[in-house]
């Protein structure tokens, strides 16, 4: 399927033709047109399948949409992201960092920050505590974040969890579940995993409303 008969801003499908990509890969054409709409997504998808993508595209949009409505804003108040993301690793968050600074090149003025464990804290509050579009965390750096009050997630209205299986082997149910909390409950939430079998499926019960399954 073309990127064109997606739905998405027409920035975004000129972000992807400058990336060089020609068509939406399978796990894209099912997750962007449903993402747009709001739907809650789970997905699992083959590594290299295109993944990051499927999710980041339809968060752009959102924050495409949502600039007017940035712009009519008091300023020096600290917002928070519109976009948060939890990833497992710091690899993987710098993965879908970079892919949001690529897919993102022609929205302007994109906000992006990284809030990553073992990497110093006093510009990571820096970062939070300016004006934000996507953050991308590992949990429990963003956890210590949120207690000592550096971070603000009401504005939240889209939540991903990329590889949820992983994060909860690692350990982070009980920070996942902290930090959802903190996040509207009219949020739409996005969570991929390579099984949604034991703990995972009843997290996805817990934070999804009638999601879409994608599986590709
Ligand atoms: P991912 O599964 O998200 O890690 O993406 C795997 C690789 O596929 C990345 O290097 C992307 O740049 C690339 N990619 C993603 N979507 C497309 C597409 N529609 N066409 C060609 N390459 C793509």
């Amino acid at each position: 399927m073309s990127f064109e008969n997606l739905g998405l801003h027409e920035a975004l499908v000129r972000s992807v033709k400058d990336a060089g990509y020609e068509t939406a890969t399978e796990i894209q054409a099912q997750a962007i047109p449903a993402a747009l709409k709001g739907v809650d997504l789970m997905g699992s998808s083959r590594t290299g399948s295109g993944k990051t993508a499927a999710f980041v595209l339809p968060a752009l949009d959102k924050i495409l949409a949502a600039r007017q409505a940035d712009a009519a804003r008091p300023r020096g108040k600290n917002y928070g992201p519109r976009v948060l993301v939890l990833a497992p690793t710091r690899e993987l968050a710098q993965q879908v960092a970079k892919a949001a600074q690529t897919y993102g090149r022609h929205v302007p003025g994109l906000r992006i920050c990284t809030v990553l464990g073992g990497m110093p804290y006093p510009l990571q509050i820096k970062q939070l505590t300016a004006p934000l579009d996507i953050l991308i965390a590992t949990p429990g750096r963003l956890m210590d974040h949120i207690q000592s009050g550096k971070c603000v997630l009401d504005n939240v209205q889209m939540l991903v969890l990329d590889e949820a299986d992983r994060m909860l082997d690692m350990g982070f149910i009980d920070d996942i579940k902290f930090i959802a909390d903190k996040t509207p409950a009219e949020r739409q939430t996005v969570m991929f995993s390579a099984t949604f079998a034991g703990h995972v499926g009843r997290l996805a019960q817990d934070l999804l409303r009638d999601p879409l399954r994608v599986d590709v």
